[in-house]
């Protein structure tokens, strides 16, 4: 187990993150901390928070910094005890600048996957509406197809997820994230990653995190015996 490493994944819908974040779960204990996954739980919890950001996400529109913030940072000042990769937050720099004053960083991985392979991807994306639980046609399909593993209500296609939206989904994504981006960058901490398939990506996500853990471990060790 590492020391408590914190790390953001950073890339556009379609890039890979929640698989690489599992991954990074999986191998080195880190908890998977998915921005969706807590929205939708306050929104099937009826927080006000939940309440609020759904208005929100019904019309695909960003949820205030705020909201955000205020349902996140309580959660991961009390993860004391476990090293985390948070997925889908911070997409804003507002957000980013809340997130740094409330822990620092160890690494941010930032997924550049060329659009085309977004597009492509984006395009088998159907989603649940109630829930907002998320398929993939091809890498990820409901038992049944159209219809929803748990419910069993209908899958809708996004108006956001169809080719002609898609495009400007995309760009504005990246326009939002770039000053997040070049913050990072100025701290030292960012690694990009640009492949068109995620499985090649992985073996070097998987050996940075092995290194920076292992720095980790040694200047702790280090540090007790001082
Ligand atoms: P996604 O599937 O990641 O695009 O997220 C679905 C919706 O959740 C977005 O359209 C936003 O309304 C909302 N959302 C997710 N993450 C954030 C975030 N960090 N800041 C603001 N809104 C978010």
């Amino acid at each position: 187990m590492s020391k408590m490493f914190r790390a953001v994944i950073m890339g556009a819908a379609g890039s890979g993150k929640g698989t690489i974040s599992e991954r990074v779960a999986n191998s080195f204990g880190l908890q998977h901390l998915s921005c969706g996954d807590f929205l939708r739980q306050n929104i099937a919890a009826k927080t006000e928070a939940g309440l609020l950001a759904k208005t929100y996400i019904e019309k695909r529109l960003l949820v205030p910094d705020h909201v955000m913030t205020r349902m996140l940072l309580p959660h991961l000042e009390e993860m004391t005890h476990q090293g985390w990769i948070l997925d889908g937050f911070p997409r804003t720099l507002a957000q980013a600048k809340a997130l740094n004053s409330s822990c620092e960083l160890d690494l941010v991985i930032s997924l550049n996957i060329p659009l085309e392979t977004l597009k492509e991807r984006l395009r088998h994306r159907w989603i649940h509406p109630a829930s907002g639980r998320v398929y993939n046609m091809y890498f990820n399909p409901p038992r049944v197809q159209g219809v929803d593993d748990i419910s069993g209500e209908p899958l809708i296609q996004h108006e956001g997820d169809k080719p002609e939206a898609l495009v400007a989904k995309l760009r504005h994504y990246k326009d939002v994230a770039k000053p997040v981006i070049d913050l990072y960058k100025s701290k030292g901490i960012l690694h990009t990653f640009s492949d068109t398939d995620t499985d090649r990506i992985w073996p070097y996500i998987s050996s940075l995190l092995s290194t920076k853990i292992q720095m980790d471990h040694v200047d702790l060790q280090r540090a007790s015996t001082h």
